[in-house]
């Protein structure tokens, strides 16, 4: 029996640990296929996380010979802190967190984390040193405890509860069929977006990264759930570096720098009350976004009934 046991399980960890990673890729980028031309250099160790700052110097990149993505790009993200990346569709946003993630290897210029050049490094401990918080998450067909000990997979189930009353979902599982034991995904029951994301946040909050990754979900979620995932995704972030790729400015107000990105270069940078003072790009989509929720809410003042 022990025989049969070990290569089994060793199997189901190393199947886990393969199917991690082409959720993790799935999951925040679309991107659907890992790069087969980034290798581990020849003799490359792990990365040593001391307190998780993220530097990106002097960087320069292209998907294809024809066009540069991304111009001579360069900041530091404090260990602790959190950079928002805004700017218009195919400014560059996703590119920045594929190259920290290393899927695609930066041309000019270097990704660091805490010093160490993510060149140098295994792939492997570099993306444990990351977690992602997706737009979309995708889950697992299988129990909602085993999509979120997913975050790691040797994780108590005492962790896992906490984990999901940090994200605020544990209350919203128990009243579920078999709780913790519901099967989930295409072939169980279907998570609305606010509670993927949840999720997703357990799933960090299990893994206990250094750095957070999190691509801001586009579609705007009811203000109550919005506020519950808000305060999760604060727990998630705190104390943790934290990049956040923004789609609604509203939640980068707090930021401790904002980059705003445009075809590629920084173009203005600083916190939200200095770009709004500079009278710029930062304050245009600001007063966009402004106008924007005024529509909405006058929009949901119209489809109420009548008093
Ligand atoms: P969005 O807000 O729409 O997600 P973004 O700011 O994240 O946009 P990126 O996804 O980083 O933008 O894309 C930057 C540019 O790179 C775009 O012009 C895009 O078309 C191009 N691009 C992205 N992925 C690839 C790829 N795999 N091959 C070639 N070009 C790509």
């Amino acid at each position: 029996i022990i025989q049969l046991y070990v290569p089994l399980n060793w199997f189901g960890t190393y199947y886990r640990a393969i199917q991690k990673n082409f959720v993790d890729m799935e999951n925040m980028f679309d991107l659907l296929r890992e790069n087969q031309e980034i290798i581990d250099a020849p003799g490359a160790g792990p990365l040593i996380v001391k307190r998780g700052q993220v530097e990106f110097s002097n960087v320069t990149f292209s998907y294809t010979p024809e066009k540069v993505i991304l111009k001579n790009i360069s900041f530091i993200v404090p260990a602790g802190k959190t950079v928002a990346l805004v700017g218009a569709s195919g400014a560059g946003k996703s590119t920045i967190v594929r190259l920290l993630f290393r899927f695609y290897d930066v041309e000019q210029g270097a990704v660091l984390i805490d010093g160490q050049n993510i060149k140098t490094i295994t792939q492997s401990s570099l993306r444990r040193a990351i977690g992602v918080v997706p737009q979309d998450t995708v889950l697992f067909n299988n129990t909602i405890k085993y999509n979120i000990q997913y975050g790691r997979i040797e994780a108590a189930d005492a962790d896992i509860i906490s984990a999901a009353r940090n994200a605020d979902i544990h209350e919203r599982i128990l009243s579920f069929p078999n709780g913790y034991d519901t099967q989930v995904g295409e072939r169980g029951l279907r998570l609305s977006g606010g509670e993927k994301q949840r999720v997703a946040i357990a799933r960090t909050i299990l893994k206990e990264p250094a750095i957070v990754l999190l691509d801001e979900a586009t579609s705007a979620l009811d203000t109550q759930t919005e506020r519950n995932i808000q305060a999760a995704l604060n727990r998630v972030c705190a104390n943790r570096t934290t990049i956040i790729i923004a789609h609604r400015l509203s939640t980068v107000i707090h930021a401790d720098e904002i980059l705003v990105l445009k075809d590629g270069e920084i173009i203005e940078r600083g916190k939200h009350e200095e770009l709004i003072s500079y009278n710029g790009t930062y304050h245009s989509m600001w007063q966009a976004q402004l106008q924007n929720d005024q529509e909405a809410i006058k929009d949901s003042n119209d489809d109420a009934p009548e008093s």
